[in-house]
């Protein structure tokens, strides 16, 4: 599996999705409960296959690790974290057709190690390219995930725009009618 260098949009959405898969963020439900649930993940992504209970466990400990880095944006915590996860890395290689920078995971690498690969560009093409200000908390008040902003802008203020966004807005809309309502009793 290669990675681009310049594709850390892709690579930091692939940490906001690993991340956001979490049971905290579920209200306990984990979203990636088992090997079929990690296969599907990986598949969508063209990660390796997961094969062994092992993978599941590894990614699992590599969802901690991109959530803790995701939560302290400090830029020199950042850039060793995201360096160490980068540690599968076979080559420095260009890509067939588009010659554009990339790197390779080393021969029999598992889909963690990919996967970790996939989060390491992704963190230090936004701490180069955006900013650690770039790492945030979803801005839903109930909601207990975080993103990587690869917004050009930089305004996006939820993990998942369509569900935690929708849930704001009908929340707000709710305390809007609530209020209308108490205002035209009284
Ligand atoms: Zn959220």
């Amino acid at each position: 599996m290669q990675v681009a260098l310049d594709d850390y949009v892709w690579a930091a959405g692939v940490a906001t999705d690993l991340v956001n898969t979490a049971p905290e963020v579920w209200h306990g439900e984990d979203k990636l409960p088992d090997l079929a649930s990690l296969a599907a993940f990986a598949e969508l992504r063209s990660l390796p296959e997961p094969t062994r209970a092992g993978d599941l466990r590894a990614v699992h400990r590599l969802r901690v690790t991109v959530r803790d880095l995701v939560d302290h944006p400090d830029q020199a915590r950042l850039i060793t974290g995201a360096t160490a996860l980068t540690s599968s890395i076979g080559d420095v290689t260009l890509l067939t057709g588009s010659a554009r920078w990339a790197v390779s995971v080393r021969p029999g690498a598992k889909v963690a190690d990919s996967l970790a690969l996939v989060c390491g560009v992704g963190i230090l093409g936004v701490v180069q390219s955006l900013g650690v200000e770039r790492f945030r908390a979803c801005g839903a008040p109930t909601c207990r995930g975080a993103f990587i902003d690869t917004t050009r802008p930089g305004r996006r203020r939820y993990c998942m725009p369509g569900l935690c966004g929708n849930r704001v807005n009908v929340a707000n809309h709710r305390a809007r009618k609530l209020s209308q309502e108490g205002f035209e009793k009284s």
